[in-house]
């Protein structure tokens, strides 16, 4: 049994729903029947959905001048991702990215709580595929509850092998789609063809197959409830102006069945006339009317079926629906509060930094480090001259040949100055001599810049400041 923790008073009639938050009742063992929902919020999950499952199968096929839009190549640890070629070397980027992605679902947590979770989660995009096909091999819930209470036939087995083959069959699609955004779509289909995919290709397409037939066709709910970290802490996120599904308490007690055209008033009855229909579209099967629980996801079903009922009863729409502890219904006021624009305002500076950081982004790098061992070296022509480590970092798609200069108050030179070939990617570290004649010191350190130049592309330049190191000069 779950225990509750009421959050304030119960409402008056017609206040607004007041939420209140369950613990997470350990694993039963019960199978969900969930009814097929109709509504605006299950209307809304496929529009969210479609786009975004259209994309996850298709970028794998889109090319942008010739090569994968997006990939990663884990071969030449190469990542494509539209124009851009990044390397491990730009994980700091991609570490931006997942703290940006972090922090805007825990900003949006805070302003309509769980709708990640009940329209765009992975999770719930494949658990939809999977029911839809579910529905259609075996039927509604009545159906399938009734095929799983009768015994073994010819149409049971068939029924249960066409759903569990088209179940195996979204499964290894999924997961070939998958293993393309890291082994190129064109490549992976040749060899799946021609029976010729690597062993580690063959796991990771049936470990991920795997994966999805059991979380989507099997544990469903159960993964949001006991495996998923985020749903542990979105209560700690929630504050009083966060938007909750809620039921409408003071409106629809006492519950119970009515007969039509009676003042079910006068019988002490509420509006709710206990069909059950919100608890049985619940894709976490919970019954909300028990207060918030932590399991919900504010996916917005028991909404969907709750209103279809009002409507079929005659009585006003919404005794279940989105609402927030402190009753505010404007969606704009709810996020013009100082937590949500301090949130805002943090996004939008990483957001600002991290686009300033892609755009301005050279892809070739130069490192310049002297050579703490030897303080500098004075030769009998009369030269001064440093030893210096430069490291390079060509990060272009191709290999470049790349020229050293150097910039000073100085005419310093690089003695021995050759061009340097580069492999795209690689990071090549060359010491280097700078010298300068003794007489044209006029300090005893001066700063200098080393700059690295593609041949192939000049536009493409690095530099970096160090210092030349003299005698002391009187
Ligand atoms: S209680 Fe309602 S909103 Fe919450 S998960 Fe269940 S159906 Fe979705
Ligand atoms: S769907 Fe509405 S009327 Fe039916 S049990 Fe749920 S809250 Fe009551």
């Amino acid at each position: 049994m779950s225990e509750t923790i009421p959050l304030i008073n119960l409402p008056e009639p017609d206040a607004e729903p007041v939420p209140t938050v369950h613990y997470v009742p350990a694993y039963d063992g019960k199978k969900v029947y969930t009814r097929r929902a109709q509504g605006v919020f299950q209307r809304l999950r496929h529009y969210v959905s479609l786009p975004l499952l259209l994309a996850f199968f298709l970028l794998p096929w889109l090319s942008i001048d010739g090569r994968p839009a997006v990939y990663f190549d884990m071969g030449e640890l190469k990542f494509y991702v539209l124009w851009g070629i990044f390397w491990p070397q730009d994980s700091i980027l991609l570490a931006a990215i997942l703290i940006m992605a972090a922090f805007s679902l825990l900003a949006l947590t805070v302003w309509v709580g769980r709708v990640w979770c009940g329209f765009s989660c992975p999770q719930t995009l494949w658990t939809l595929m999977f029911i839809w096909i579910e529905d259609k091999c075996e039927g509604d819930r009545n159906q399938r509850i009734k095929l799983d209470k009768a015994p073994w036939s010819r149409q049971k087995l068939l029924k249960k092998f066409n759903k569990h083959s088209l179940w195996l069959l979204l499964s290894i699609f999924t997961a070939i789609t998958f293993v393309a955004y890291f082994y190129n779509i064109h490549t992976l289909l040749d060899d799946i063809l021609s029976l010729n995919v690597s062993v580690g290709g063959l796991v990771w397409i049936a470990l991920f197959a795997l994966m999805t037939y059991l979380n989507a066709g099997w544990l469903r709910e159960q993964v949001c409830k006991h495996m998923c970290p985020y749903s542990r802490f979105q209560s700690a996120m929630y504050d009083d102006n966060t938007l909750l599904v809620a039921y409408d308490e003071g409106r629809g007690e006492g519950r119970g069945p009515r007969k039509p055209g009676t003042n079910y008033r006068e019988q002490n009855l509420g509006d709710c006339i206990d069909c059950n229909w919100c608890v049985q579209v619940c894709p976490a099967d919970i019954d909300i009317r028990d207060g918030l629980q932590a399991e919900c996801i504010n996916c917005g079903l028991c909404i969907d079926a709750c209103d279809s009922v009002m409507e079929k009863m005659g009585y006003e729409k919404g005794l279940i629906r989105f609402s927030s502890v402190s009753g505010e219904p404007s969606a704009l006021k709810r996020f013009l509060q100082p937590k949500m624009l301090a949130y805002c305002v943090v996004l939008l500076t990483m957001a600002a930094t991290f686009t300033y950081s892609v755009t301005d982004r050279i892809p070739l790098q130069v490192d310049v480090i002297r050579d703490r061992g030897a303080h500098m070296f004075r030769d009998r022509n009369g030269y001064i001259e440093n030893v210096y480590l430069v490291k390079l970092n060509n990060m272009m798609d191709h290999a470049d040949t790349v020229f050293l200069t150097v910039r000073g108050d100085q005419p310093y030179k690089i003695r021995g100055n050759k061009p340097i070939y580069l492999e795209a990617g690689e990071i090549f570290t060359v010491a280097i001599r700078l010298v300068l004649k003794k007489e044209l010191l006029t300090r005893s350190n001066e700063v200098v810049f080393i700059k690295a130049q593609s041949s192939a592309s000049p536009e493409v330049a690095a530099e970096q400041k160090t210092v030349f190191m003299g005698p002391m000069v009187k």
